[in-house]
């Protein structure tokens, strides 16, 4: 399938266009009746956007090969309409060497339904005491430019801004996971009414506001650029919008389960009470933080969406509440729940959407390839979607090797119909090829 005829595919929502993809790029677009391809695609109704990509993915590879592989987080990727993912240093060992950041990047060419970026961790063991090797792994195979001790906080401030002051060298960026562990030790839950009703240790906004707005300030005083992982609360969003105000080099980011999901679930939902589906780093937070988290996003003071894909094992997460794994899946839900949150509440027309989960995710993590507008010239990469239907989400019918889903059963809109990386499709007709 060197020629693939894409008919009718409405580009970012817009009039239906056809799309010729050609040795691997996009060769031309517009009314392409008379086209010759070796495979035509109906894309009658669906939406084209680009490749999307994400920032923030657990891949568990190498370590963890019980909750995902290389392989399976990248086929769930696909069936999420992703073509590249970033793959977060928290595993075992941990990717804070040259050595191990070109496994996984070697892992995700061989086996990789998309493209695979290693992230670096910042600190040697993620042990938050000493550098890792920043510079060996942007000269690696590899070529690392996103740093993130994700999981923990790179919460020595010293550190932090030798990091921040490091990664200048190369154009990279420290992602940071915000929470003070001081303040949140023990910590359950969003620290609140919720969490006093149900008798779990809270963890308060301030422990993730007071990171982010130090870091802010370390980048702004050394001239770097900090990209903030999962933002949770409203106070966060209005410290970076003060940043970005300034001008000072500062991204962030939201999960789709906080766009959708609070505190409240932890309490009243289908599951029952106390069910750790809902458990996770950092915590569902309140009614008012979703709504501040969806008009900064709409508004580009959260620049994108990344899934914080954190796949768990079942007797990691079937368990009680205090013992259960924090984190949840999110790479086969995010475009449905995204058009749930943005969309359907006219927050975010598709052309946004394309903006927040590829274009920008890949400009802050300088992947060349990726996040391009679908144009002659262009990388075929492409996802189709179609946004008419509403099915109950089942997680049995996922790619992923976990089925930590906080979504089980609920309706939610939009299916991905196929998606082509650099002109190849690693799914058609929703099924991997
Ligand atoms: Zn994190």
């Amino acid at each position: 399938m060197t020629t693939i005829l894409i008919r009718g595919a409405r580009i970012l929502g817009g009039a239906p266009s056809d799309i010729l993809l050609r040795d691997g790029v996009v060769a031309e677009t517009g009314d392409l009746a008379g086209a010759k391809a070796g495979h035509t695609v109906d894309a009658d109704g669906l939406i084209a956007l680009p490749g999307l990509v994400d920032l923030h993915t657990h891949l568990r590879e190498p370590g963890r090969e019980d909750a995902e592989t290389v392989e399976t987080g990248t086929q769930a990727a696909a069936r999420g309409g992703y073509t590249a993912v970033h793959a977060m240093a928290n595993t075992s060992p941990v990717a804070d060497t040259a050595g191990v950041v070109e496994q996984v990047w070697r892992l995700g060419q061989e086996f990789g339904h998309c493209d695979v970026q290693p992230v670096g961790a910042v600190t040697s063991g993620l042990e938050g005491r000493q550098l890792a090797e920043l510079g060996a792994m942007a000269d690696s195979a590899a070529r690392v430019r996103v740093f993130s001790d994700d999981g923990k906080c790179v919460s020595d401030a010293v550190l932090m801004r030798r990091a921040l002051e490091y990664v200048k060298a190369f154009g990279g960026v420290v992602a940071q996971h915000a929470q003070e562990p001081r303040l949140t030790e023990g910590a359950q839950l969003n620290e609140g009414e919720v969490s006093a009703r149900l008798g779990l240790t809270g963890w308060p906004a301030v422990a993730e506001e007071a990171i982010i707005a130090r870091d802010c300030l370390l980048a702004a005083h050394v001239g770097s650029r900090l990209h903030v992982c999962h933002v949770s609360t409203a106070g966060s969003v209005e410290i970076i919008r003060w940043a970005k105000s300034k001008g000072w080099d500062v991204t962030a980011e939201v999960t789709p389960h906080h766009l959708l999901l609070t505190d409240s679930c932890a309490e009243r939902s289908p599951l029952g009470p106390y069910n750790p589906i809902y458990k996770v780093n950092p915590p569902l937070r309140t009614a008012d933080d979703v709504r501040a988290l969806r008009e900064a996003l709409a508004d580009g003071t959260i620049d994108c969406v990344a899934t914080d894909h954190a796949p768990h094992p079942v007797e990691d997460k079937e368990t009680e509440w205090g013992a259960a794994a924090m984190g949840m899946i999110g790479l086969e839900t995010a475009l449905s729940v995204v058009q749930e949150a943005m969309v359907e509440t006219g927050l975010l027309d598709w052309a946004g959407v394309a903006d927040r989960m590829s274009a920008r995710p890949a400009r802050i993590g300088r992947l060349a390839g990726h996040g391009r507008p679908i144009e002659a010239g262009a990388p075929g990469n492409v996802t189709l979607y179609d946004p008419s239907v509403r099915q109950p989400v089942d997680p049995s019918a996922m790619a992923s090797k976990s089925r930590n889903t906080p979504y089980e059963g609920l309706t939610l809109p939009g299916r991905v119909v196929a998606t082509f990386l650099r002109g190849r499709p690693t799914v058609l007709e929703g099924k991997l090829v």
